[in-house]
Formats: structure tokens, C-alpha cells, sequence
């Protein structure tokens, strides 16, 4: 006898293929009904005996599309039968609540690789070619459920061919919603900078590459926005890239067009090659080869990612990446357009207002994005990838908690690497990364995303919580959402953050020691926190530990000169004898910088005490005379880590006592080190150490956050000093351990609190 049942499915399961893959399962089973997305996920009817629609409900679960998720599956006999004679994908159902969670932009697919470089194939050479498996999906997004007419792809009319693909259940574009050819989809135009035509599509395309390795730089628009391309062989062309798009020092990543390639310039393990090869197509830091080598295949090296170990590495993620990257040859330096720390550029329009100068050529097409998105960058923390950025590929995403939340929260995370999250039902999802607010651009684009993300999700919050800066954009933004909405503003301690960020990844609810070190981030007791050791319970935190405070001489200034950090210490340690101290890093000061800098620390004139390890790093750059001028941030700990020595287990002398770790003497012989490699290593070993040493006599969990812990040679070594003596340490890997992450422990926080209630309440 046949019965009829319905199947809900929460997850990631719009835009992965899960339509058309019920669709093809049902028709294999000869189990008749319908399936549609609905804005919770996806909604079955089937009706068949009742031995095959449990053997269907079995397949559903192990054969699932790869790039699909399901976080709850409910399955309901229906009353009647209604007859169905086939099993078709029937119209999206819209209802009110909104849990679908946002489908990913994916890479290219090896089937549809294969297409466009097949010359018998009608879309040999397409750029915009893809299936249910893979093409744009968050970034041409309106609105949920994730239809062709909620796209950007909805200007578009699918010629025959490709109508027939779409509703041909046995084909690989069954329902891909940006379905499209070169007869009906969007056209490529290569521009000049003063935007006249230069070529269209396939034209476009060869003259691009052409003037790519003439040594041209080139604005091309990706699957999130605009990168700005150019030759890695030509020194010239990177020097003007930089110069133009103001940006001294900080590193380009290099995409290249195989595996095979990025070996010969770097060093790589089986981890890190998984992870550049993975759908969501990362930037990967890697390990440069020596310079001879790298010069042969990837000649400016120096130039690309100057006086660090570390080169960031790419495949081509899109067909059209694909496309150049096959008519080049080279490796390219890729970029995204934009000026540093503020998003990415979207639109030709954009394109022109921000970067015009910057670019020689763009690559257009017709095609809006409609929500930019940065590439995201990884890299391997001992086999597990560690995120720095969560963007394309990575977001949106959402993480399932084991209770639910009381009331709908936003969150707005800190300043810099900024990012948002939700919290509703039983999830925390976390948006793309955003940039550094402050700049007008980026504070557009900050609260764009969060009134795309309350939108989409469809989330009214009644519970709004930032940072204890109040002086933050995004903390007085809260405050005054919160009063338009008379709703719960929450602010909570920017470290105590970063702990419930790591807490939230491995679901952790009890007692834990948090050590969390970073830039600089407002401490509850009004000074500026960075090297803090947290105990975390149940709900709030005390601190246990930090490192012993010095004065940041000029406060803000002090991060742009660090030498400053370097003589406080100094100051600190020998008092007046500082002016007849005889060591080369005192030439760095004039006679009467140094009477001006001695009087601040003196009379603490706008001199701040802090604690930060962010900083300390940046101390130890100046006194070894390696980074007098920082010129992006992390630039100290990526140049300590290049020099650092894993053969050599030597560390300078600490002290901790009632939790406050004295190392001030370190700079002494900082001071006067000649063997720079040797200096670099002990103090790194020294920061593990001291990790190790506060935690060992400690009876907790451990933990690592905060944007310290970005710098991976201090991790492992942490990690070997732990596994020696069988200790438990949590490290990041999902959620970034930088100031990305902050928003998710602020969400953390929430769920917490509301479990906390919801358990008072019973009681
Ligand atoms: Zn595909
Ligand atoms: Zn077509
Ligand atoms: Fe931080």
C-alpha cells in the first residue's frame, strides 16, 4: 500500500544540487511527489510503499551532494495521498520564517573544466559556464529562496539549448539557476582606463593575456569583485603596482595555473595542497623556496612578498581565471582592488572612482555582483587550516550550538577584520570578512552587510552587542541601533571575545584558560590589553594573568614607530642611564627626540600603559634594527618568523609572579645580540614558554586567541611544549583567531547567557 510523507530539510541545501539530485533519486526508486526550496531549505513530498521511502530516506542522508549540509531532517506521514504522477521540482514556496542558510560561491568543476577547454563543446572557451555543482551563488544573491529571479542572473533569458538543460532532470544543469552559453549568457569587455572598447569575449580574453605579460596591469572582475592582475616576472610592473596602489611592503598573492607550478616556488605538504585545491579555492600561505629557484619560474619574489618566508598562493577559482591563466602561461600577481583595508570593488563604476590611476586595462562583464566578497586567505596550523580571512567559499556560514537562543542577536565585532553575526533559533552565522572600518567605504559596507544579512535571514534583533571600545565605529553604530530599536545593547570586553570565539569552535561551556594575545584591544580596567591569560567560566571572566605593562610613548604613535615600544622598555630597565647608553639602537633617536620621549615616559604624557604581545613583537623588530617603518600589521611577527630557527631550543629569562610575567630584561640582551637569527628564535621560544610555564601548574583546559596566534612558528612551538607533557590545547581553525572572529564570541557570549537563564528558570 502506498503512503505519502513529507520530508523537511534545514542546512546547506539551496544552491548545492539537492533539487535536482531528490529529483533524480525519487525517479530511480519510482517514488512519485514533488520537492521545492522553501525559505527554510528544501520541502519533499513523496509517495511510494512504505519500504521504499525509508530506503529513499536512508539515500537522501549517505548520497547527499558533497557541498551539502543538513542541520535538521524531519519526516512527517501525511493524512492522504494525493496522487502525484511523476516526481517533478515544483516552485519555490515562500513563508516567513527564514532559515535557509546562503549558499556559497564554488569553484569550477572538473566537468565544466573540461567543457571550456573542449573545442568541440558549445562552450568551449565561456567564462561563465557552471552547474549544480559549481558557479556564482552568495554574490548574485537578492533574496532567499535562491531562484534565477532572486539573482542577478535574472536579466538574462536562457536560449533554447540551455531551457532544456535546466528542465531535463538527467542533465548536470537541472535547475542550476545561473545556467547560461555564450549564445545567452553574459559578454566580456576589455576596456582601456579612459574606458574605451578595446575587444569582447573570446577577443577579450586573448588581448587581456597579451597585455598581462607585456607587463600591463589589468582590473579583472572575479566571482566577488574586481583583482588587480599583473606579470610576476616583471619587477618593474610590481614596483608601479605598489606604488600606485600605495602599498609598500605588504605582500601580493601569486595565482598560478597548476599544483604542479606552485611546488616549484614553494614548499608544500599534503595538508596544504588539499586545502589549495579545496572548492572554496583559498589564498594558501606557504613556505618560499630558496630564491634562486623562485626566480626561474615566479621572478620578483622579493618584490611580491618582500623579506618574508612566506609567499600567498592561488588557482584560478573561476572559469574566466581559468580561461587567462591557460593563455598567459605565468604566474600572476593577484590582488584585490581596492585600497588596503577597505572592501573590494565591485562595479566598473566603483572601480573608476576608487582606483582610477591604478589600472592600465579592465575586464568587465554585464553580470552585477551584488554583494562583494574578498578571496579568503588560509593557511595549515599542524594539519588543521587555520583561517585568517573568512570570505569567498568560507561565507556565510553558520554554526550549530547544542541549545538555542532566547531572542534574535546581532553582533558586530570589533574595528579591524571586521565581520558580523547572527544569532537565531540554535545557529550563530557569520558573515563575510569585511576590511577595517574607519574609512567611509568600509563603514558603508559594514552596515550594507548588516542590513543584508537581518534581510536575508530575515532576523529582527532584539539583542545588539559590540565591543567595550566605545570609541569603535562599529561599537557606536550598536549604540545607536539600539536606541532607534529600543533594544538590549551589550558590550563586552574585546579579549574576553576572542576567548568565547575559540570556546564557540569547540563548543566548550565549562572552565577554560584563555591565553590571548594580540594588537591592542580596551581591557576592563581601562588600560590596553594584548597579552592577557583569561580564566573563562561559565558566564564572565577573571584575569588571571598579563604581561608586565609598559608605556606606549605617544599612544597610536607608538604603532607606527616602534622603535618607541623598544625604548620604553629600555627606559623602563636603566631610567636616565638611558642617555649614555652606547648601542646601535640608539642612533635610531636625535638628542632631543630622546629628551622629548624620556620626558613623556617620565611624566606619562599621553603615554598609555598596555600589555600587548602585538606590540612587544613590534619592539623586538626595532632594537634588532630589522622594521623601523611597520607598513602593514602582522609585519614584525611574519619578519621573526622568518628568521626563526627550529634547531635551536634556546629562550631568554622570565619570571611569573602572582600572574604578571616579567621579561623586560630580555631587551637588555636584545640590545646588544649580533646573531639576529639567534635573537628571533629565543624570543619566540620565550613567548611559548611562557604559555607553557603559566599553564602547566594550572588544572584547565587551555586555549590560544587572538591575533598573536596568527604567526604559526609560535603555535607549533607551543603545541611541541604541550605534547611533551600530554597537555590539552584548543587552537583556532574555522573561526579566525584575529579580530574577524570577534563577533562569533560576542554571539557566543549570548548563547551562553540565555543557557545560563533558560536553566534558572527550571530551577
Ligand atoms: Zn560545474
Ligand atoms: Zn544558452
Ligand atoms: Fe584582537
Amino acid at each position: 500500500m502506498n503512503i505519502s510523507i513529507t520530508i523537511n530539510i534545514e542546512g546547506i541545501v539551496q544552491g548545492v544540487g539537492f533539487r535536482p539530485f531528490i529529483c533524480n533519486l525519487a525517479n530511480s526508486l519510482n517514488i512519485k511527489g514533488r520537492v521545492c526550496n522553501d525559505s527554510r531549505g528544501v520541502e519533499i513530498v513523496a509517495e511510494g510503499s512504505e519500504s521504499l521511502l525509508s530506503e529513499f530516506i536512508e539515500l537522501i542522508k549517505s548520497k547527499k551532494p558533497i557541498k551539502s549540509e543538513i542541520t535538521l531532517f524531519e519526516v512527517r506521514r501525511d493524512s492522504k495521498l494525493r496522487g502525484y504522477e511523476d516526481f517533478s521540482i515544483c516552485k519555490s514556496k515562500i513563508s516567513h520564517i527564514s532559515s535557509a542558510i546562503v549558499p556559497v560561491d564554488s569553484t569550477i568543476c572538473q566537468n565544466c573544466l573540461n567543457e571550456i577547454r573542449d573545442k568541440r563543446d558549445r562552450r568551449f572557451d565561456y567564462p561563465f559556464v557552471n552547474c549544480t555543482d559549481c558557479g556564482p551563488r552568495y554574490t548574485i544573491i537578492k533574496s532567499l529562496p535562491y531562484d534565477r529571479k532572486n539573482s542577478s542572473m535574472d536579466s538574462f533569458v536562457m536560449c533554447p539549448s540551455c531551457q532544456r538543460e535546466y528542465e531535463d532532470s538527467s542533465s548536470r544543469r537541472f535547475h542550476a539557476q545561473p545556467n547560461s552559453c555564450p549564445k545567452c549568457g553574459p559578454k566580456l569587455t576589455l576596456y582601456k582606463s579612459d574606458n574605451r572598447v578595446l575587444a569582447t569575449n573570446i577577443e577579450a580574453l586573448d588581448m587581456c593575456a597579451k597585455l598581462l605579460k607585456q607587463g600591463s596591469i589589468v582590473a579583472i572582475k572575479g566571482v566577488g569583485g574586481f583583482a588587480l592582475v599583473c606579470s610576476s616576472k616583471k619587477s618593474a610592473t610590481i614596483k608601479s603596482l605598489r606604488a600606485r596602489k600605495r602599498r609598500a611592503s605588504k605582500p601580493f598573492a601569486v595565482m598560478f595555473r597548476s599544483i604542479y607550478e606552485i611546488k616549484k616556488c614553494t614548499i608544500m605538504s599534503e595538508d596544504e595542497e588539499r586545502l589549495i585545491l579545496s572548492y572554496e579555492r583559498p589564498i594558501v600561505l606557504l613556505k618560499k623556496r630558496k630564491s634562486h629557484r623562485l626566480e626561474k619560474f615566479c621572478i620578483s619574489s622579493e618584490k611580491i612578498a618582500p623579506k618574508i618566508d612566506r609567499l600567498g598562493v592561488i588557482l584560478p577559482y573561476s572559469p574566466l581565471h581559468v580561461l587567462i591563466m591557460d593563455r598567459v602561461k605565468i604566474p600572476l600577481v593577484f590582488t584585490s582592488a581596492n585600497i588596503s583595508g577597505t572592501p573590494i570593488v565591485k562595479s566598473k563604476e566603483e572601480l573608476k572612482e576608487r582606483l582610477f590611476g591604478v589600472y592600465d586595462f579592465y575586464l568587465d562583464y554585464d553580470r552585477d555582483i551584488l554583494h562583494s566578497i574578498d578571496d579568503s586567505v588560509a593557511c595549515i596550523n599542524s594539519k588543521n587550516p587555520l583561517l585568517l580571512r573568512r570570505a569567498r567559499g568560507f561565507a556565510p556560514c553558520s554554526f550549530a550550538l547544542k541549545g538555542s537562543f532566547l531572542d534574535e542577536v546581532l553582533c558586530v565585532g570589533a574595528l579591524q577584520k571586521s565581520a558580523i553575526s547572527l544569532c537565531k533559533n540554535g545557529t550563530i552565522a557569520l558573515f563575510p570578512y569585511i576590511g577595517d572600518l574607519g574609512e567611509v567605504q568600509s563603514n558603508d559596507y559594514f552596515e550594507k552587510s548588516i542590513y543584508l544579512a537581518l534581510e536575508l535571514y530575515r532576523v529582527s534583533p532584539k539583542v545588539v552587542v559590540c565591543d567595550l571600545h566605545s570609541g569603535y565605529y562599529s561599537a557606536k553604530w550598536a549604540m545607536e541601533f539600539a536606541k532607534s530599536r529600543d533594544i538590549e545593547l551589550l558590550q563586552i570586553e574585546h579579549h574576553y571575545a576572542h576567548a568565547l570565539s575559540l570556546m564557540c569552535e569547540h563548543k566548550i561551556e565549562s572552565e577554560i584558560l584563555c591565553i590571548t594575545w594580540d594588537g591592542t584591544g580596551l581591557g576592563s580596567d581601562g588600560t590596553i590589553w594584548g597579552g592577557e591569560f583569561l580564566e573563562v567560566g561559565e558566564l564572565g571572566f577573571s584575569r588571571v594573568g598579563h604581561i608586565d605593562r609598559f608605556k606606549l610613548l605617544g599612544g597610536e604613535s607608538s604603532i607606527k614607530e616602534p622603535k618607541r615600544v623598544g625604548l620604553s622598555i629600555l627606559i623602563d630597565i636603566y631610567g636616565d642611564e638611558i642617555f649614555n647608553l652606547n648601542a646601535p639602537f640608539m642612533k635610531n633617536f636625535s638628542d632631543d627626540e630622546l629628551k622629548v620621549l624620556y620626558k613623556m615616559h617620565n611624566n606619562s604624557i599621553n603615554s598609555p600603559l598596555c600589555s600587548s604581545i602585538g606590540r612587544l613583537f613590534d619592539g623586538v623588530c626595532a632594537i634588532l634594527g630589522i622594521l623601523i617603518k611597520p607598513t602593514y600589521e602582522g609585519e614584525a611577527g611574519l619578519m621573526l618568523e622568518s628568521l626563526y630557527d627550529e634547531s635551536i631550543d634556546k629562550w631568554y629569562d622570565f619570571k611569573i609572579e602572582d600572574g604578571v610575567i616579567y621579561y623586560k630584561s630580555i631587551f637588555k640582551e636584545l640590545l646588544y645580540e649580533r646573531d639576529i637569527e639567534l635573537a628571533a628564535t629565543k624570543f619566540i621560544n620565550t613567548l611559548a614558554y611562557i604559555v607553557y610555564e603559566f599553564a602547566k601548574d594550572r588544572d584547565l583546559p587551555c586555549g590560544l586567541s587572538g591575533g598573536v596566534f596568527q604567526n604559526m612558528t609560535l603555535c607549533r612551538k607551543i603545541a611541541s611544549l604541550f605534547e611533551k607533557d600530554g597537555m590539552k590545547l584548543f587552537q583556532h581553525s574555522k573561526i579566525p583567531c584575529n579580530d574577524s572572529g570577534i563577533s562569533v564570541g560576542q554571539a557566543y557570549y549570548c548563547y551562553l547567557r540565555d543557557k545560563k537563564e533558560k536553566r534558572c528558570e527550571m530551577n
